[in-house]
């Protein structure tokens, strides 16, 4: 009697893919080949491409939960040979192609409608931990990476909100968190990448190596090539976090308060938020100081600063303070509502007309309790040029973390429409979006949305993924 591992194992084995179907477009597998059907043979992998109705449903699903496109095939990489390989045989056959981090997006971007989805959950090794950088896979989540600096006394400059994402994910689209204001995006504090490109070429880049992808790749929306390892910069880390919030009955007070903190850098981190009261909205400055040994003084970072109507002060363990809401968005994730965000970056002068403009059209029901961020980060501190920002000393980060609960595709469908016309409102004084949201977009968007660095984007396409086959959800080159 076979035991139960045998069977799995099996199982496995008949499901897996081992040729392509040039005419039905299809993949054929190894059970199907055993009964007579014949295409043109995969290579050989280390890992496997399958074909699944549980990989190929979670492989169209998202943190969006709006976008549900799926692909033919799910590739789970044991090497990054593997990438190479799928992503050759991808390229001759002209077959979509996307990676999937942790799934992570709010509207497809990590989608390939009939094409092979690569899971890079399976490239999850840090492969060292220094003072003079991190190596990771790119499917290593912040959240081992900031674990395994800091048990090493290092810390990644930036950390997004949340920890659960990739590195490949983020450094895709930017990366962008509360020490911003000090450091730049986490693409701004990227040493090396490893990169399978379009067309199947393994090559290193850096400032100083194949510049020209490495500037294309970071924050590049998967368009031009795969990060399959990366170098990242580390520096030394505080063992804790002594936390402001500052709670202002005004909008004005609280960016004020927030351009002062920007100007003089009296945080490590800064962020701020309008929070919905039975009354309307109030606004809260969220800094925070990092620090080992004695705490901060106090009333020396207050100082300067609007006077606000409440004060909160806490201190807690640096690596506690930054995964603080990983748990809160486990827990939302599992209950797959639609999040139809929105994500803007805004010009310094006009940011406080236009959050202003948007709390007034903006409900409860809007947000669906879901948070409206906004703070500060210096334009100089933003190197990437394809990542699109305002030309502005100063640009306010706007994200409102919309969730629908309970499900309404009624109400899904309204809230796509508001984002769009906040990103046409955004961008006619001078805003752009940050592409991680939700906003209808078509093809005409991306020249706009690029500007002057449109040329740098259409060239690398061309030259590192000829046939268009990466990440085609985002619909920027086709
Ligand atoms: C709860 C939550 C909190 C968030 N907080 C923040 C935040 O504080 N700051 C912030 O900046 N963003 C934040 N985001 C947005 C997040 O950074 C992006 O959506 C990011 O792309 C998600 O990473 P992921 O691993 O899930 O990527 P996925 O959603 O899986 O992929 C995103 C895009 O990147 C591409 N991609 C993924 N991996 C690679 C790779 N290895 N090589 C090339 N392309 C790749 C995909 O094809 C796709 O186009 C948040 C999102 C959520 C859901």
């Amino acid at each position: 009697m076979p035991n139960r591992r045998h069977v799995l194992v099996a199982g496995a084995a008949a499901a897996a893919v081992v040729a392509f179907d040039p005419v039905g477009l299809g993949w054929v597998t190894q059970a199907q080949a055993d009964t007579g059907a014949t295409g043109l043979a995969v290579p050989d992998l280390d890992g496997e491409l399958v074909t699944d109705e549980a990989a190929l449903a979670e492989a169209a699903e998202d943190y969006g939960q709006i976008a549900h496109r799926r692909p033919r095939a799910v590739l789970r990489p044991a090497s990054v040979e593997d990438v190479r390989r799928v992503v050759r045989f991808a390229d001759r056959h002209r077959i979509a192609v996307a990676v999937r981090g942790q799934g992570h997006s709010t509207f497809g971007q990590a989608q390939a409608p009939a094409g092979v989805v690569i899971d890079s959950r399976t490239l999850s090794r840090v492969h060292g931990i220094t003072p003079r950088g991190a190596v990771v896979d790119a499917g290593v989540t912040w959240f081992d990476l900031f674990s395994a600096a800091t048990a090493a006394g290092l810390t990644p400059p930036v950390a997004t909100d949340y920890l659960g994402l990739s590195v490949g994910g983020t450094l895709s689209v930017g990366g962008i968190g509360g020490a911003s204001s000090r450091h730049g995006l986490q693409v701004d504090n990227v040493l090396e990448l490893l990169v399978v490109t379009g067309d199947g070429r393994l090559l290193t880049c850096s400032p100083t190596q194949n510049r020209d992808l490495f500037d294309a790749v970071l924050g590049g929306l998967g368009q031009y090539g795969i990060i399959v390892r990366a170098t990242l910069r580390l520096i030394p880390a505080k063992t804790t976090a002594r936390v402001y919030r500052l709670t202002y009955a005004d909008l004005p007070s609280l960016t004020a308060a927030q351009r002062i903190a920007l100007a003089d850098g009296r945080f490590d981190y800064l962020e701020g938020q309008a929070v919905s009261t039975p009354t309307g909205w109030s606004y809260l400055l969220e800094g925070a100081v990092y620090h080992s040994g004695a705490a901060p003084d106090d009333a020396k970072l207050a100082r300067g600063l609007p006077t606000p109507a409440a004060t909160e002060v806490t201190s807690l363990p640096y690596l506690d303070w930054i995964n603080r809401i990983y748990a809160l968005v486990e827990q939302l994730k599992a209950l797959r509502f639609a999040n139809p965000w929105l994500n803007l970056f805004l010009p310094d002068k006009a940011t406080d007309a236009y959050i202003a403009d948007l709390l007034s059209r903006t409900t409860p029901a809007d947000t669906g309790g879901g948070p409206i961020l906004f703070y500060p980060v210096p334009r100089k501190r933003l190197t990437r040029p394809l990542v699109s920002v305002p030309d502005s000393p100063t640009v306010f980060v706007l994200s409102i973390l919309r969730t629908v609960a309970p499900p309404d595709e009624t109400v899904v469908r309204k809230l796509l429409t508001d984002n769009r016309a906040a990103y046409e409102r955004a961008r006619a004084i001078g805003g752009t979006q940050y592409p991680i949201g939700s906003i209808p977009t078509t093809r005409a968007d991306w020249p706009r949305h690029y500007g002057a660095e449109y040329g740098r984007a259409r060239k690398a396409k061309a030259q590192y993924d000829p046939r268009g086959i990466l990440a085609p959800e985002q619909g920027i080159f086709s």
